[in-house]
């Protein structure tokens, strides 16, 4: 059984769940089409009281999802309560806003009357990743919803606890049958679905390796996707900065969800006249942070997601430092039994680094020190990703000009990264294509159909 929940904090298998049949899968897509055809003929409207069951029951069950999502992947309690309550916002922004936004848009042209309706295409096959077990599902699951496109939902093999709640809450919700359905399918079976007929799009939000992979299976089977994939985001300090901003929120903006987050803040860029002051800062808020039990009210750092993913991060952090990367600060085991890793600040990582351009997911910051702006945005560009990068200014326009310059999908001034419901989130280069969320997250799989009466 390749699904299984473990407690990354304790190392306890809390419990395996079986793998989907391929007749499972064949059922979920056949109710998903069936219901795709009604939807077609129903008003959009006809769909908003069930999502907002959907987020009266997230806000109803909060303590119990968020403690779900707490054992299975570690994150601390007050960020998972955050998620859940981020979720149902998410869920109520299109239960009241997609019916307006899903409006025939007229079309000016000497042809003669013209418009172009949204309309849904089938079912959608989501992969989705463990560090927001349920803002993940939700971000693909809502829009589409509206739409009137099903979802079917392949988690990641580490957090099929949330999965498994996430369904039986749409179930509880009164959805009708086929509207969503989770399945611990393996890769062989999500291929298998993204080929069937009776899909019409794939969203994926994961690595560059697994988004790789299935947008390969999307791109051969003419199907639309989506891919949220891994970030580096820098956050530029500029010399005119507010430095008690910047030490408020440079701490959080790499520690959030114990440094698992795509657009945390990984790359910090500073103008040399206040690196040795924003080094010494961040190593004091690195200091601050308490380790111990994510379901405990005053831990401050989360262990890692498994032990895998420390794995990974130790692995990279040796590799950093055996390519002549320095340990400004932590880098030192922590004597807990759990997944963790220490907040850890890095300097000295030259272009020949191997971590160089790598995405490093957790708690380690790499600090850099620049002559001046064009030189700042310079490094920021030099990756291979672009999701998404903060600046700060006490001169917002300015930060607004330099942070344009700097190759992402989203730009944060004066601010860490943020994701709310009205908000786009994606990014280009290997950071992925397509946005989740806002307006556009609900056109990524609506057929925009042309109809003119000449
Ligand atoms: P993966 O890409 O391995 O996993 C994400 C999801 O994709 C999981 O459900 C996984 O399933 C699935 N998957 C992976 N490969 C395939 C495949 N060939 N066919 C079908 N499904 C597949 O990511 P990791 O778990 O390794 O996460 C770590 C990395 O992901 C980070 O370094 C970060 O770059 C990126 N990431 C990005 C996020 C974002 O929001 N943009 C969020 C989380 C991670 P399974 O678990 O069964 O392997």
């Amino acid at each position: 059984m390749a699904y299984q929940s473990i407690n990354p904090y304790s190392n306890e298998v809390l419990k395996s769940y079986p793998d989907a049949t391929d007749a499972e899968l064949d059922q979920a897509l056949a109710a998903g089409d069936k219901l795709y055809h009604q939807w077609r003929n129903d008003a959009v409207s006809t769909r908003a009281p069930y999502l907002k069951k959907v987020a009266e029951l997230l806000r109803a069950e909060k303590q119990e999802l968020a403690t779900i999502m707490t054992k299975e992947m570690g994150k601390l309690i007050s960020e998972a309560d955050a998620e859940v309550d981020l979720c149902a916002d998410i869920v109520d922004y299109y239960a009241d806003n997609a019916a307006a936004l899903l409006k025939p848009v007229p079309l000016k042209t000497d042809a003669g009357a013209a418009y172009y309706a949204k309309q849904a295409t089938g079912v959608i096959f989501a992969v989705e990743p463990w560090n927001f077990p349920l803002y993940q599902i939700v971000r693909v699951f809502a829009p589409n919803f509206m739409v009137g496109n099903p979802m079917i939902l392949k988690h990641a093999s580490n957090t099929p606890g949330s999965a498994d709640a996430f369904d039986k809450l749409v179930q509880k919700a009164g959805a009708p049958a086929g509207s969503f359905k989770n399945l611990f399918v393996n890769y062989d079976q999500v291929a298998k679905a993204i080929a069937d007929p009776r899909v019409s799009g794939v969203a994926l939000t994961g690595s560059e390796r697994g988004g790789s992979s299935v947008a390969k299976e999307a791109g051969a089977n003419l199907k639309k996707s989506t891919m949220e994939l891994g970030g580096n985001d820098a956050f530029i300090v500029l010399n005119d900065a507010d430095f008690d901003l910047v030490n408020q929120v440079s701490t959080q903006a790499r520690l959030f969800n114990a440094g698992q987050v795509c657009t945390s803040s990984k790359r910090f860029i500073v103008l040399a006249e206040h690196y040795d002051e924003f080094l010494e800062n961040l190593k004091v808020g690195f200091a601050a942070v308490k380790p111990g039990d994510p379901l405990a009210k005053d831990t401050t750092l989360a262990p890692l997601s498994s032990k895998r993913a420390k794995e990974k991060l130790v692995g990279q952090v040796k590799k950093a430092v055996d390519g002549g990367a320095n340990v400004y600060f932590g880098n030192q085991p922590i004597d807990l039994p759990g997944q963790f890793f220490p907040p850890t600040i890095l300097t000295d990582v030259t272009k020949d680094n191997p971590i160089y351009n790598e995405e490093m997911f957790g708690p380690v910051a790499v600090v850099y020190k620049v002559d001046n702006e064009d030189e700042a945005v310079a490094l920021a560009n030099d990756s291979s990703y672009g999701l998404g990068g903060s600046v700060f200014s006490k001169n917002p326009k300015h930060a607004a000009y330099i942070a344009e310059r700097v190759e992402t999908g989203m730009s944060f001034v004066n601010s860490s990264w943020l994701s709310l419901p009205e908000l786009p989130f994606g990014g280009v280069k290997n950071s992925g294509y397509g946005r989740e969320l806002s307006d556009l997250g609900l056109n990524a799989f609506v057929n925009e159909h042309l109809v003119i009466d000449a």
